[in-house]
């Protein structure tokens, strides 16, 4: 395989937002489906509705982005199409001892697959040392398994961030600053916000209900999450398409091709389509 393998400019992940009062969200989805076929010509595409009320759509090549990207009406709304702002990009890890001597700002010189290289540093006391560990993004959705550096050739590991928690109301998928839960829930029990720490009182997880802290990293929650987000990181992709072991045991159980509706292109099971999902915005 290449060492480049996986690497494009092609921005697979287009997003179409209402420019004015009009929405396209507020449409037939079967005019938005049957317009949106009659630009890129394909059928199997995948529409997404975000919960902004945008439509993220999945492309199969550059052509179709090209063709998608030169619209400014859809349905006859103004719209503007642009590349998602994270999708079409993707982090993975490298790591030697050779490149101890590189800055960041060399690597993304020199790696033309990379916008962005951040080395990892771990704290020693009052100190933060430099590793030999440095995370890169790239101009793909996927990571490529390999690169190229200099006279070095690198395996890349994905990159699997750490599940976000609210710090107010523990729940995952969001942060703090966008919390829009009234209340605090305490991280340990099930007492909601208190001044003092009850150290006393049982410990109770809000995501899971089970005996242990909403922190904790063997509540299964935690550990959905971080399937979730590893399957992302490896393969690319939304939230939503990630497998959720819950969501696709559901799916399988019920969901069969109806025989009336046009082939939506072969999936394989485990595959998960956002637009059967709850709308959501976390991806
Ligand atoms: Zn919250
Ligand atoms: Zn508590
Ligand atoms: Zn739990």
């Amino acid at each position: 395989m290449s060492p480049f393998a996986g690497w494009s400019l092609f921005k697979k992940f287009m997003v179409i937002s209402s420019r004015g009062s009009a929405k396209v969200a507020d449409r037939s989805p079967f005019k938005i489906h049957r317009e949106l076929k009659s630009i890129v010509g394909d059928v199997t595409i995948e529409l997404t509705k975000l919960g902004s009320g945008d439509f993220m759509v999945e492309l199969k090549s550059n052509d179709q982005a090209k063709k998608l990207g030169a619209i400014t009406t859809f349905l006859e709304i103004p719209v503007t199409v642009i590349p998602h702002k994270s999708l079409n990009n993707s982090k993975g890890v490298i790591r030697s001892r050779d490149l101890r001597c590189c800055s960041e700002e060399e690597m993304v010189e020199e790696l033309s697959c990379v916008t962005y290289a951040r080395r990892i540093k771990v704290r020693r006391g009052e100190d933060k040392i430099q590793t030999n560990t440095v995370v890169l993004t790239f101009y793909s959705p996927k990571p490529p398994s390999r690169i190229r550096a200099g006279y070095l050739t690198l395996d890349v590991r994905p990159y699997v961030p750490l599940p976000m928690r609210c710090y107010k109301c523990q729940r995952y998928g969001h942060g703090k600053d966008r919390c829009k839960k009234p209340a605090a829930v305490c991280v340990r029990c099930r007492k909601g916000v208190h001044v003092e720490r009850d150290s006393s009182a049982d410990p109770h997880c809000v995501n899971s209900r089970g005996d242990h802290a909403a922190s904790s990293k063997t509540c299964p929650k935690f550990l959905g999450e971080q399937a979730i987000l590893r399957y992302k990181a490896k393969n690319g992709g939304t939230f939503q398409q990630a497998p959720s072991n819950k969501a696709s045991n559901a799916l399988q159980g019920w969901r069969q091709k109806c025989p009336f509706c046009p082939a939506q292109g072969e999936k394989s099971p485990e595959s998960f389509s956002g637009s059967q999902s709850p709308e959501s915005s976390r991806n």
